[in-house]
């Protein structure tokens, strides 16, 4: 079937050694496509075969056209390091019966080894932006004859973190390439604006939204009351549920680091993985994570773009995602490439509220779960705030607290207004009383030289005191 797409026996030889008979609907729209040489921005679901989608036709658009003379001919920016090592093996798996050859190029890595396999001039170079701006800049990667740029989990690429070293890259580029742009979620705020820049008159494919309910993912929450019941929970989970492969994501590398402690303490076999650890470790993670030699990672958003971990079939969300697309990233480490899988997410208090708009975001209802034993205090918002929300929601939410907003302030011009014109505004200001006698003004004064108050003031204080008191 692949046949059809116009790829060349080497590149089909390869897909049949890796198993691969029949093309994923991704990939049956972006081959013929971008073997036309137009950009593209895709977005389609994660684990929908995205890679060999773009993977092959530039593969067989670099063999139909040899230049072994030509500087970097391809060059994949990815956000993480992990998934541009996972690029780099699905690569090299596909051009394996071809003379094409490929290199990472990574942070934490050893600059001077890298310049030296840059100096070998392999076709292809999948980096992560902050390694690869240094070698733009010292001129030991040469983009002046580069055909092809794919930003991989290009909104995350374009993030505010990675956004400047991305452009940087990008101006550096040879400007007749052809660009493409991947993800499942590609539809933030002013992401046009910067890929109308770097893209021209792109074709943009949209295949199974991420915001169609994932049928091959069940998506369950359990409420907590706080983070040691969330602990409780989590042990209880990884040793009651079936799974082959478990992530938990936790928002921040510190709670990896305490939640995978506590879950070695309870006697499980727990890896961590953020960003804060050595390259070197976080290879070594990922190896044992993918040869099963550890069942269970604890990890943050880091491991949640990309990644292609075969038998991943549970997701825990210790902390939930900070939004719809971070959580749609994150679930999709499992119910890969057809197969089935459980996200679980554990909700604190704190969390109903981003629980039920990534809800709104998704469209759909999470399952509630409770687990016998462990149950939770706290059962959703109280009555009174729930009508509350309610009431909101169903007057259109934020248009209508606007508009509230907008009425109130109208109200209060037209009352200033109305002030104006009718007499002289005298503020706070307290009325003037009427000027006191000569007597007065004496006992005044001899108060306030010897409390060093203002006497009227004092008078008047004690009156209120007296008669609150009373
Ligand atoms: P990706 O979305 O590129 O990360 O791919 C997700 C998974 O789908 C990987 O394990 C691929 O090996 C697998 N895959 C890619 N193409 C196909 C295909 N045509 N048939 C079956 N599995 C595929």
């Amino acid at each position: 079937m692949f046949e059809k797409l116009g790829l060349g026996d080497n590149l089909l030889k390869a897909l049949d050694a890796l198993g691969l008979e029949k093309p994923t609907e991704i990939q049956e729209v972006l081959i013929p496509l971008i073997s036309s040489g137009r950009d593209v921005q895709a977005c389609a679901r994660t684990g929908s075969g995205k890679s060999a989608a773009f993977l092959c036709p530039l593969l067989q658009r670099m063999l139909d056209k040899p230049e072994p003379d030509k500087a970097t001919r391809c060059l994949v920016i990815s956000p993480t390091r992990e998934l541009a090592q996972q690029l780099d093996k699905h690569c090299r798996d596909l051009a394996k019966f071809t003379p094409i050859s490929s290199i990472t190029i990574l942070g934490g890595e050893g600059f001077k080894e890298q310049q030296a396999r840059l100096r070998k001039n392999p076709e292809i170079v999948i980096g992560t932006p902050g390694r690869l701006l240094e070698h733009v800049e010292r001129n030991s990667l040469l983009l002046d004859d580069l055909e092809f740029l794919v930003l991989d989990e290009a909104d995350r690429s374009l993030d505010m973190g990675l956004q400047d070293d991305v452009t940087s890259i990008v101006a550096a580029c040879n400007p007749q390439r052809q660009t493409l742009l991947l993800s499942a979620t590609l539809k933030h705020k002013g992401l046009e604006e910067i890929t109308n820049r770097i893209q021209k008159n792109p074709e943009r494919v949209t295949l199974e939204s991420h915001r169609q309910p994932h049928e091959n993912i069940e998506q369950q929450v359990i409420l907590a009351d706080d983070p040691g019941h969330k602990q409780q929970l989590c042990n209880w989970l990884l040793s009651n549920e079936s799974f082959e492969k478990a992530l938990v994501f936790t928002n921040t590398r510190v709670h990896s680091e305490e939640l995978a402690v506590f879950l070695i303490q309870q006697g499980l076999r727990v890896a961590c993985l953020h960003g804060e650890m050595l390259q070197d470790e976080r290879k070594q993670v990922m190896r044992l994570f993918r040869d099963g030699k550890v069942k269970i990672l604890a990890a943050t958003d880091l491991a949640a773009r990309g990644l292609d971990v075969p038998e991943v079939n549970l997701v825990i969300n210790f902390a939930l995602a900070r939004s719809g697309s971070d959580y749609v990233h994150r679930i999709g480490r499992t119910g890969r490439a057809g197969q089935s899988g459980v996200a679980i997410s554990l909700i604190s208090p704190q969390e109903w509220n981003l629980m039920e708009s990534i809800q709104r975001y998704l469209n759909l209802d999470f399952i509630q779960r409770k687990i016998d034993g462990l149950p939770a205090r706290f059962s959703g918002p109280s009555k009174k705030s729930a009508k509350k929300n309610k009431s909101r929601k169903g007057d259109a939410g934020k248009a209508k607290g606007k508009k509230e907003r907008n009425d109130k302030k109208g109200a209060m011009k037209d009352k200033a207004r109305q002030r104006h014109r009718n007499k002289k505004s005298v503020g706070k200001r307290r009325q003037p009383r009427a000027p006191a006698t000569s007597s007065e003004q004496t006992a005044n004064q001899d108060q306030a030289g010897a409390a060093g108050l203002a006497p009227l003031k004092r008078a008047v204080k004690s009156t209120a005191k007296k008669e609150k008191g009373s």
